[in-house]
């Protein structure tokens, strides 16, 4: 058995997997607020609970966080929830269960899931994408996790956005501290303030995508739009990666006329004559940080 965690902004999930993948256990509690100490002791209390309905102890668990391990500190950084950072999560949850913990970036253990037994498995490069309030990415090759001495692979979402076109709304401040990022125009609140920029009207995104299936100009004009953000920033990636397949996961992975429409457009941008890449919607939805999350495994 194996056991994965997803700890999330509002919610942890674990979940325990048999050697071939078949869900054994799967429970959620909410993510204690601003509380480390209370966050490390309910993972510590999910993993008993699953090792106890299981009947089985998992010799090591991993966890998937909203940031990633500084190779320089061994601290989280780049994490959302601000009551990680800093601190070492692995260590900490370890010393309670008396096992070793390994922590991987969420987009991370995305690229893992999918890559393993989800809409990539058995192809030998992937770039695993997360289009949902944040934009992220991982990469795996041959079934093992990219990892880099920054601990950033595939964190495409903070390069600018490529190919700058007069119908791009203007470049906006980013969390990061630049401005313009693929993740201020290609995640779902970065797509709907590009709406209220060029329309003034505020919606969600999944509003816009909806009024344009139902004929509205000004959304079908913003989601072509987005299509071709989306396209040339997937293309910089092809042009350096060139994956057999591209996985979206995320709330904006939900959208079908990204699978056929965003591989016609970045034909034009793709440094080659023809493009055969995949892009393909992820096999396991929300469920893949906390799959891959159980298969990681120990560094070396
Ligand atoms: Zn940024």
């Amino acid at each position: 058995m194996q056991i994965g965690i997803d700890l999330g902004g509002t919610k942890i999930e674990i979940q325990a997997l048999s050697p071939r993948g078949e869900l054994l256990f799967r429970q959620r509690a909410p993510t204690p607020q601003g509380n480390y100490p209370a966050t490390v002791a309910a993972i510590a209390a999910l993993i008993g609970q699953a090792e106890h309905h299981t009947g089985h102890t998992c010799p090591q668990i991993g966890i998937a966080i909203p940031g990633a391990i500084s190779p320089a500190s061994g601290l989280i950084k780049n994490a959302n929830s601000v009551c990680l950072i800093g601190q070492r999560l692995d260590q900490d949850v370890s010393a309670l269960i008396q096992r070793p913990v390994v922590l991987a970036n969420d987009a991370d253990c995305f690229a893992l899931s999918e890559a393993t037994d989800g809409a990539a498995a058995g192809t030998a490069s992937v770039f695993g994408v997360i289009l949902g309030t944040g934009v992220g990415g991982g990469i795996v090759i041959q079934g093992k996790l990219l990892s880099g001495p920054n601990a950033i692979c595939g964190e495409w979402g903070h390069n600018p956005l490529p190919w700058p076109d007069p119908a791009d709304p203007a470049a906006r401040p980013c969390y990061c501290g630049k401005q313009g990022c693929i993740e201020t125009y290609l995640s779902g609140p970065g797509f709907a303030q590009q709406f209220q920029q060029q329309t003034g009207t505020p919606l969600m995104s999944e509003q816009i995508w909806q009024l344009a299936d139902q004929g509205d100009p000004e959304a079908a004009q913003a989601t072509g739009r987005y299509i071709d953000q989306l396209a040339r920033s997937l293309a910089s990636v092809i042009n350096i990666l060139d994956p057999e397949v591209i996985v979206l996961g995320g709330g904006l992975s939900n959208v079908k006329r990204l699978y056929s429409e965003v591989p016609q457009r970045w034909e034009r941008y793709v440094f080659s004559d023809s493009v055969t890449t995949a892009l393909r919607r992820a096999k396991y939805g929300d469920s893949s940080g906390v799959r891959g999350a159980a298969w990681l495994r120990p560094a070396g």
